[in-house]
C-alpha cells in the first residue's frame, strides 16, 4: 500500500505574474496556513512552483475540503514522497497500480532537477515498462483511466495518481482590500466571493437599524459573513447603527426619494470608513434592474456622492445564475431566511425608479447629515468572523 504523506499544491494564474511571484506565493502560503490552522501537525515548504504540505497523520479529507476553497490554487494532489532514485520510483509507481482492477494508464514525468540521471521520457519508459512487465494494465497515452504523475526534484520525488481541482483565481489579499456593503440578502455575500477570488481582501460594513431590525437579522448577516470568510480565512464586519439617520430621512424627505437618499447615505458612510480602513474601493451586490434603486438612473444618482470606485461583481448577472452560485458557495439557505433588513422596514410605497440628482440634493438639505454620519462612524462596532467562530472586537 502506498501511503500519501505530502500534499503538493500547484499555482494557477500566478505563473503569469513575473516579479510579483514571490509576494503571491507567500500570500498563498499564509492563506493556506490560516485555513488549515487547527491542523497543528502539518509542515509547510515552498519552491517557485509548488507548495508542499507534510500531512503527519492529520485528516486528509479535511485538508482536501479546506484547500478546495483557497483561491490561487490551480490544483493539488496527495502524493507519496520518496528519494529521487529511479529504482525507488519504479517500485512505488508499481505499488500504486498493482492492486487496481486491470485498466489503462499513462506515466507523466516532470523533471525539475535537470541533473537527474534520466530525462523525463526515459523515466516514463522505465516506469511504464516495469508496470507492463508486472501487471495486466495497458498503456493509453490519449485517454488513460489512471494517470501516474512523477515530479522529480533534487532530493525528493513526488508520486501520485490523483489530482483535485483548486478554486483558481488569485490568493486573497495580493490585490488590495475593499469595503463591501453586506446585507442579509443573496447578492452581497456572493459579491464577496467573486471579489475574494480576484485576490482582493474583503472587509464588510453592515447597516443595522435597531430596534426596527432584530438580533436575528443581525445574526443572519454574521452567519453569511462566516460562510464566506472561509474563502479568505477571516473577515471583519463593521456594524453601523443607522437608526437615527434613517429616521431623519423618513421624517424630512419625500417618501418616494427615501430609498435613494438612504443609499446615498450608505455610500457616504462606506467611503469614509473605507478611507479609514485603507480600502481602495467599495463594493456592493447591486444588479441592474432588480429593484427600483438599481436602475442605471438610480445607480448614477447614488454613485455621485462619492469619489471612490465602486465594484459591483454581479451587475449584469441573471437572478437564476446568482441563485445557483450562491447555492454553490453555501450562502443561499441562510440568505433566504425571512428576517427584515434596514431597507425593508421603511420601504416606501412608490419609490422613484428614475431619481433626479437635483431633487435628491434638495431633500437632503433638510438633514444635518454630516453630523449624523460622523456619529455613526464613531460608534461603529466591529466583529471579527472566522470560518469556525465569531469574535467581538472594537475599533
Ligand atoms: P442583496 O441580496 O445583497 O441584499 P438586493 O437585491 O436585496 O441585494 P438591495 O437591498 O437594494 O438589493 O441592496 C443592494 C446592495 O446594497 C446590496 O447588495 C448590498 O451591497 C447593499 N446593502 C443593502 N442593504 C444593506 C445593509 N443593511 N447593510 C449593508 N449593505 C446593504
Ligand atoms: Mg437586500
Amino acid at each position: 500500500m502506498v501511503v500519501y504523506d505530502t500534499v503538493l499544491v500547484r499555482y494557477g494564474e500566478l505563473s503569469t505574474k513575473g516579479k510579483n511571484r514571490n509576494i503571491f506565493i507567500r500570500k498563498l502560503l499564509d492563506n493556506i496556513k490560516s485555513s488549515l490552522k487547527d491542523l497543528e501537525k502539518l509542515e509547510y515548504r515552498y519552491t517557485r512552483d509548488r507548495i508542499y504540505i507534510k500531512i503527519n497523520g492529520e485528516d486528509s479529507k479535511e485538508i482536501e475540503e479546506r484547500l478546495k476553497n483557497v483561491f490561487g490554487i490551480s490544483s493539488f494532489s496527495f502524493t507519496c514522497k520518496i528519494n529521487s532514485d529511479i529504482e525507488e520510483i519504479k517500485k512505488i509507481t508499481l505499488e500504486l497500480v498493482k492492486n487496481l482492477e486491470t485498466s489503462t494508464f499513462k506515466v507523466i514525468t516532470k523533471r525539475q532537477d535537470k541533473t537527474f540521471e534520466l530525462n523525463s521520457d526515459n523515466v516514463n519508459r522505465a516506469t511504464a515498462g516495469n508496470i507492463l512487465a508486472n501487471t495486466n494494465h495497458k498503456v493509453d497515452v490519449h485517454n488513460p483511466n489512471i494517470r501516474i504523475n512523477i515530479e522529480i526534484q533534487k532530493e525528493n520525488t513526488y508520486i501520485t495518481s490523483n489530482k483535485i481541482e483548486g478554486a483558481k483565481g488569485y490568493p486573497t489579499g495580493v490585490n488590495g482590500k475593499v469595503l463591501l456593503l453586506l446585507s442579509g440578502g443573496i447578492d452581497s455575500p456572493l459579491a464577496a466571493y467573486y471579489i475574494m477570488k480576484r485576490g482582493i481582501e474583503v472587509e464588510a460594513v453592515h447597516f443595522a437599524s435597531p430596534p426596527y431590525t432584530s438580533k436575528q437579522s443581525f445574526d443572519k448577516v454574521v452567519e453569511l459573513a462566516r460562510i464566506v470568510s472561509k474563502y479568505q480565512g477571516k473577515m471583519k464586519i463593521h456594524v453601523v447603527n443607522f437608526t437615527d439617520l434613517q429616521m431623519e430621512i423618513y421624517a424630512r424627505c419625500d417618501e418616494s426619494y427615501a430609498i435613494t437618499i438612504m443609499r446615498r447615505m450608505m455610500y457616504r458612510i462606506a467611503e469614509k470608513l473605507a478611507l479609514k480602513r485603507n480600502c481602495l474601493a467599495i463594493a456592493t451586490g447591486e444588479n441592474v434592474g432588480q429593484v427600483a434603486s438599481q436602475t442605471l438612473e438610480s445607480l448614477a444618482v447614488i454613485n455621485e456622492v462619492i469619489k471612490m470606485p465602486v465594484i459591483r461583481p454581479l451587475i449584469t448577472f441573471d437572478k437564476i445564475d446568482i441563485i445557483n452560485m450562491s447555492r454553490m458557495i453555501g450562502t443561499y439557505e441562510t440568505s433566504i431566511l425571512p428576517y427584515e433588513d434596514c431597507c425593508t422596514i421603511f420601504t416606501p410605497k412608490n419609490p422613484v425608479t428614475k431619481p433626479k440628482s437635483t431633487k435628491a440634493v434638495y431633500y437632503e438639505k433638510n438633514i444635518d447629515y454630516d453630523t449624523l454620519i460622523d456619529n455613526s462612524i464613531e460608534n461603529i462596532e466591529t466583529v471579527l468572523v472566522l470560518p469556525n467562530e465569531v469574535k467581538d472586537e472594537y475599533l
